[in-house]
């Protein structure tokens, strides 16, 4: 069975970051908040910025090639415009920007990715689509954010968001619309899963936060800012985070390509690591 996302949009538990009205600038965030609040700040008003973007450009005609592109490279230059003022001795790993190796040894590094799901913030009103802002130290998402701006809503490390109560029927994966994953597959099979799809990775991993699906495993191909936002937060709510090997997910690493990962309610990361690594059985 599969639940379109359509019907997950009910307001869950978490608190809205958004403010209403005026679009924020580069200079309503103060550098003077602690990491979270500035994680969930910038998140909150990136996502202000191309909601703004997102309904200008859909009143003008525009299509969805230039809504991608110019939604990916505003929400970039505002991200590194505010980390620049708020955090100027830290170093930035985006999915827009130039890579740049002084990242590997610096101390604090910011690993943002403005538009997680752009396909699906150039097909409005889809609301799967996210901002993603973290802070990584010593490898590990000690910070972050994820804003699903279409939906008024930021989740971040604190306060963290609180998990709902286990459901209690049959595990629900959660897998893309165009794609399932051979290990979402496996999973799915093996503990007689529903489906329920979604675009964006933010958008996924937070439906596991906040309590709409269980699973959410993933295989073949993902960058490290595709996933370090959401870990965070997901770890933060006291979610299970790993490889899908059920080592730790750790960031910033030389080669940013960082390829699968599994995040689930923690009553089930015993049986899926399980699963998952016999998967002849
Ligand atoms: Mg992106």
């Amino acid at each position: 069975m599969t639940i379109s996302s359509d019907a997950l949009s009910e307001p869950g538990p978490e608190r809205s970051l958004m403010t209403a009205g005026r679009v924020p600038t580069v200079t309503d965030i103060s550098p003077d908040l602690n990491d979270h609040e500035l994680a969930a700040a910038l998140a909150t008003a990136t996502g202000s910025v191309l909601t703004k973007v997102r309904q200008e450009m859909i009143d003008r005609g525009t299509d969805h090639w230039t809504l991608k592109d110019v939604g990916d490279l505003s929400a970039h230059e505002f991200i590194m415009d505010v980390l620049g003022r708020t955090r100027p001795d830290d170093k930035i790993l985006s999915e827009e920007g130039a890579d740049r190796s002084d990242r590997l040894d610096a101390p604090r590094v910011w690993i943002v990715d403005p538009v997680d799901g752009t396909r699906e913030f150039a097909e409005p009103p889809r609301v799967d689509w996210a901002v993603h802002i973290a802070l990584v130290q010593n490898g590990e998402p000690v910070v972050g954010a994820v804003a699903l701006p279409a939906e008024e809503l930021t989740l971040a490390t604190s306060p963290a968001p609180v998990l709902p109560p286990a459901h209690g029927g049959a595990p629900r994966v959660i897998v893309s619309r165009t794609r399932r994953p051979p290990a979402a597959q496996m999973l799915a099979r093996r503990l007689d899963a529903q489906y329920i799809e979604m675009g964006s990775a933010g958008a996924k991993a937070m439906a596991v936060v906040r309590g709409t699906a269980d699973i959410y495993a993933h295989s073949g191909g993902q960058y490290e800012w595709d996933s370090c936002a959401p870990v965070a937060v997901a770890q933060a709510a006291g979610l299970h985070c790993s490889r899908l090997d059920g080592s730790p997910m750790l960031y910033n690493n030389p080669d940013p390509y960082l390829p699968d990962l599994l995040i689930c309610r923690p009553e089930w990361a015993e049986q899926c690591l399980e699963i998952l690594a016999n998967p002849d059985r």
